[in-house]
């Protein structure tokens, strides 16, 4: 482990079209579109989406859905040779477990100004307090990322107000 190759920027966009897609699933039963995939060698070891509402778990965010497959998958906890690629910006939870599971790079397609805890909020991967400092880089796709989270919250208003009346 902690040899594997880390994917370059060109790898970016290949690499979050398979987190999309995993974000694109979570509407399907109520939940935000959030995506994520965990990248190691160039090939996918985990994967997930946002499934909070579904579970009733407030833990289930796709960070840490992706992570916890990539860990099975592996058979250890130290993720330090894995990628993580999410279409929003991790939270102050996921971004704890990404530094907890030494994830080295985290590649992320929309800010999150409300609760991200990269670069929004606060800025924990920077946080020189910590022990494990993972390298961060924004923006791949991040116009079909946040028209997904547009698209989501438009539709939900549009449902609590009900149907068009008739004529
Ligand atoms: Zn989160």
């Amino acid at each position: 482990m902690g040899t594997a190759a880390l994917p370059s920027v060109a790898d970016d966009d290949g690499h979050m079209a398979v987190a999309l897609d995993e974000a694109r699933a979570a509407p399907g039963h109520a939940d935000v579109p959030v995506g994520a995939v965990a990248v190691r060698a160039g090939a996918i070891v985990g994967r997930g989406h946002n499934r909070r509402e579904v579970d009733g778990d407030p833990t289930a965010h796709a960070e840490i859905v992706a992570l916890r497959e990539a860990a099975r998958v592996l058979g250890r906890w130290r993720l330090d040779d894995c990628a993580l690629y999410v279409t929003l910006e991790p939270c102050a939870m996921c971004a704890g477990a990404i530094v907890l599971a030494r994830i080295p790079l985290v590649v992320f397609a929309a800010p999150d100004e409300k609760a991200g805890a990269v670069r929004s909020v606060i800025e924990l991967f920077d946080e020189p307090r910590f022990n494990h400092h993972p390298r961060w880089r924004l923006g791949a796709r991040r116009t079909e990322a946040e028209t997904l989270l547009a698209e989501f919250f438009a539709d939900r208003r549009a449902d609590a107000r009900g149907p068009a009346p008739a004529g």
